[in-house]
């Protein structure tokens, strides 16, 4: 059976499907007779949900530091609270249930208490107790949490996958990711290239896939289920030619990023979290142009302290020596949901409520994100960088409030150092006033993937439009030089960190327009390299 759909990552994978379980099952009431088994069940269930946790924490607490891999701690010990365990013991036992039933109803029960006290700190812990009793009954029902029921790694495959879903996934277990819907520009396929996995969009594939073999061909798009051995074979050598390619490619690792006549230009990754810098010292980077720090926030079931991002940010620095690190601040909205910020539901999330327009009117959300970067910068090479700006005001007002926490942070004794301030030129707006905003900054990074959707007026959520998402669109390349125009006079460094900065066949003229810079995922910067190398400029 072979299904086609559109690439959004390139390369081969080989290996069983695993249907993504979104973990939103109803839960089934079952009448149970022999309540003692039952109640070992749970206990059984509690005490391997506590192992996935201790192993979570080591995971973490080497990947992210201490304070990031607190939660899991503190999840572990809330399985264990008396109160919780012996609510569901007693309604097992009274109510004859099967133990999902008694696990999930204490869940919802104990959340809503949380939820209703007036203390902030109580009322996270409402969505830490939905959390644990998700993970004891995916124990129970037999399925991994996060979606993987095996311990084999597999091609995962879901109808969609948001964000949040996407980065709470063992990265180590995913050969491919397939998906039903979905567009080329989402958050998500983005995290599919920064992970350097092969990856599919479009397929319809049937509802019985589970545990079949499968052979993801990013090369053709296509999805093929159930592949008898001789294609099977065929792959097998397919797939070894691509490890070859990806050999020949690491001998680029340490060469520069310098045209045949000599002009250099800085070659940059994307990143998603601390997780992912080891791929951008393996794939020769040589700084990060995006840190997109709203996966922190992600990831979390609260507001990330200022310790646990000082923690991450410090990690990255440091990791990264006195290479370049910039940045994002916090660029949630539109796709990137996060519950606890309980923002309203609109009409038009992508032009809505998010980003440095959330952060402008939550200070202490902005200042807390500030302070602990500020910090971190004492470890390395930071610099700050803001998305969605559209107002010479905006950037004003940001600097002012970058001066309160230097301030702040001097008057404390914390060290800090002053650190590079940049924006993205993700608006038609900002583009308009390029040459107005680099008076105040020191660098840009366009973010294409936004910037095409203004200027194209398409949503890049939008699979029925992803035929017309054009990146080469001329209105859009000739916003390209004009950003670089603009931020030149005023004495800005200028780059792209959006997905069009990988796309090999603009290398060229990106390098013509004058860019400083390109930051890409962590997994296309020898391929970027390879054909900077072979341009010459003087022809
Ligand atoms: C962009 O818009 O091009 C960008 C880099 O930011 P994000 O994809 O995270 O919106
Ligand atoms: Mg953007």
């Amino acid at each position: 059976m072979e299904f086609v759909g559109k690439c959004v990552f390139e390369g081969i994978a080989i290996g069983r499907i695993a249907v993504f379980d979104k973990g939103d099952n109803q839960v089934k009431r079952v009448r149970i007779t022999d309540t003692a088994a039952e109640v070992k069940r749970f206990e059984d269930a509690k005490e391997a949900a506590k192992a996935q946790l201790a192993a979570l924490y080591e995971k973490a607490l080497a990947e992210v530091g201490e304070e990031n891999a607190a939660i899991m701690e503190i999840h572990q010990m809330m399985l264990d609270d008396l109160d919780y365990v012996e609510t569901i013991t007693g309604m097992i036992e009274s109510d004859e249930v099967n133990a999902e039933f008694a696990v999930h109803a204490t869940g919802e029960s104990f959340a809503e208490i949380f939820a209703s006290m007036d203390d902030d700190y109580m009322k996270a812990r409402s969505a830490d107790v939905r959390d644990i009793s998700s993970r004891v009954i995916a124990i129970l029902s037999g399925k991994n949490a996060g979606g993987i029921d095996s311990d084999e790694p597999v091609i995962l495959v879901a109808d969609d996958l948001a964000p949040s879903e996407t980065v709470q996934l063992d990265k180590s277990k995913i050969l491919g990711f397939v998906t039903r819907h979905g567009s080329s520009n989402s958050h998500t396929a983005i995290l599919a290239r920064t992970m350097n996995i092969p990856a599919l969009i479009g397929i319809d594939y049937p509802a019985d896939c589970n545990g079949k073999m499968a052979i993801v061909d990013g090369a053709k798009g296509t999805f093929i289920i159930d592949p008898p051995m001789s294609v099977i074979d065929e792959y097998h050598r397919k797939f070894e030619e691509q490890e070859e390619q990806k050999k020949l490619l690491l001998e680029l690792k340490d060469k520069e990023d310098v045209t045949i006549d000599g002009r250099s230009i800085h070659l940059y990754a994307n990143v998603g979290g601390v997780g992912d810098v080891p791929a951008v010292l393996d794939g020769g980077a040589t700084g990060i142009g995006l840190f997109r720090s709203e996966f922190l926030y992600l990831e979390s079931s609260t507001y990330p302290s200022e310790e646990q991002q000082f923690e991450a940010y410090k990690a990255v620095a440091e990791m990264m020596g006195d290479k370049k690190v910039v940045i994002r601040t916090l660029d949630i909205g539109a796709d990137k949901q996060v519950d606890y910020f309980d923002l309203a539901k609109e009409e038009n999330p992508a032009m809505g409520y998010r980003a440095i327009r959330i952060c402008l009117t939550r200070p202490d959300v902005f200042k807390t994100q500030l302070r602990a970067l500020y910090r971190a910068s004492a470890y390395g090479n930071i610099s700050i960088m803001f998305p969605m700006i559209i107002s010479e005001s905006e950037v004003i007002r940001i600097k002012e409030i970058c001066e309160e926490v230097k301030s702040e942070l001097s008057s404390e004794g914390k060290e800090f150092k002053e650190c590079e301030i940049g924006i993205m030129i993700e608006t038609p707006a900002a583009v308009m006033l390029a040459e107005e905003l680099g008076r105040h900054v020191d660098f840009f990074s366009v973010g294409t993937n936004d910037l095409t959707q203004y200027t194209l007026a398409i949503d890049r959520q939008n699979a029925a439009l992803d035929n017309i998402y054009d990146s080469h669109h001329p209105a859009l390349l000739k916003m390209l030089q004009m950003i670089v125009d603009g931020g030149h006079k005023s004495g800005c460094w200028v780059g792209i960190c959006g997905e069009l900065g990988a796309d090999t066949t603009l290398t060229e003229e990106f390098l013509r327009m004058g860019f400083d810079e390109l930051s890409v995922s962590p997994s296309m910067i020898l391929k970027v390299r390879k054909t900077i190398r072979s341009i010459d400029l003087s022809k």
